[in-house]
């Protein structure tokens, strides 16, 4: 399987996130890319390629050509205002009973353009973002011009940006792009997997009235994590994508993969019923025991399964990586994925 990837990735390299009480560095850095590289170049799982260069018109048929504009502009708009010492996080947003327009402060435009503090934009974060959604798309094109899987090594991730919203370290939705992508060049319904440990709310929300793009997620319980406001089994979808959203909620603490295989099952199934024709996996590995943010309990072993499994649905597969955080183990567990699925 080819693996798509570009150093120019890493060129996004914030220096904080705010959650749970403390400003930090980010769990999300370059040197997770640069681990899934080095483990996929070392254990030779195929050819590593440079991503082509695209037009915007596929990031702006899942984004609106505001927001592109706004995370083009962001960072020259801070400097304008606040220098480059630090990065452009916001502090204020338009919830409940606020007005619902984009202001003209940065500040204000941060705002409005974010769901949390967890996206932060610095000076190379528009070439890192629009680098990792062409490796999405150099994956996807791959697939559509026959191969039977890719690997697209992406980050900063995807599966958390919405429409016209960023958060949860994610600017550009890949998978979406991935997606919407495959849709436009030939197959007519296509599903995309989300195992990420946290709920894709962005790539839900971008086809939550769609009837051609089946929307898959395993995650913790947003009762008890985050995004908290999305990924509740109630969510199935609306209009024309009515049934065809489907979240598998799951216990904190006690996932393990004998109770996640069963789940993987059902969600292969129900992406066999649709009878999707290409599938996007938003492959995240920070469902492994040893995440420092996330709590459930696989291990590096299970991964191997996981990928079989989804081998199982016996459809042309675009792999996009979201997030993962325990450094030391996640090439590794990017290959189990990998290898597995292609055994
Ligand atoms: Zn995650």
């Amino acid at each position: 399987m080819k693996t798509v990837y570009s150093a120019d990735q890493e060129l996004h390299d914030v220096r904080l996130e705010v959650t749970s009480g403390d400003a930090r560095p980010p769990y999300e850095s370059p040197a997770r890319s640069r681990a899934v590289f080095n483990s996929i170049r070392a254990a030779a799982l195929g050819d590593v390629v440079e991503p082509d260069k695209f037009p915007l018109e596929p990031i702006l048929a899942v984004h609106s050509q505001a927001y592109v504009e706004f995370l083009q502009r962001a960072w020259g708009l801070w400097v304008e205002e606040c220098g480059t010492e630090l990065d452009a996080i916001p502090y204020c947003f338009p919830h409940r009973g606020l007005r619902q327009v984009e202001p003209r402060n940065i500040e204000g435009k941060l705002g409005y353009y974010s769901f949390d503090l967890s996206a932060a934009i610095g000076e190379g974060t528009w070439r890192g973002v629009r680098a990792s959604a062409n490796a999405a798309l150099t994956a996807t094109n791959l697939v559509i011009t026959g191969e039977q899987a890719a690997f697209a090594l992406c980050r900063p991730p995807g599966h958390h940006a919405g429409r016209d919203i960023m958060g949860g370290y994610c600017y550009i939705n890949n998978a979406a792009v991935a997606a919407q992508s495959l849709r436009d060049n030939g197959f007519e319904r296509v599903a995309i997997l989300d195992v990420d440990y946290h709920h894709g709310n962005g790539t839900q929300s971008i086809f939550y009235d769609r009837a051609d793009v089946l929307f898959v997620s395993i995650h913790g319980d947003p009762e008890d994590e985050y995004p908290h406001f999305s990924g509740y089994a109630c969510e199935t979808g609306e209009g024309q994508g009515a049934g065809c959203n489907i979240n598998y909620p799951l216990p904190l603490g006690t996932t393990d993969w004998e109770c996640y295989s069963g789940v993987l099952e059902d969600a292969i199934g129900n992406i066999s019923t649709f009878a999707a024709d290409a599938l996007v996996v938003s492959l995240g590995l920070d469902t492994f025991a040893g995440d420092p943010i996330a709590r459930f309990k696989l291990q590096t072993k299970d991964y191997s399964q996981m990928g079989a499994a989804i081998a199982a649905a016996e459809l042309p597969t675009v792999f996009v990586l979201e997030g993962g955080y325990a450094i030391d183990r996640l090439g590794e567990n990017v290959l189990n994925v990998l290898r597995g699925f292609e055994l």
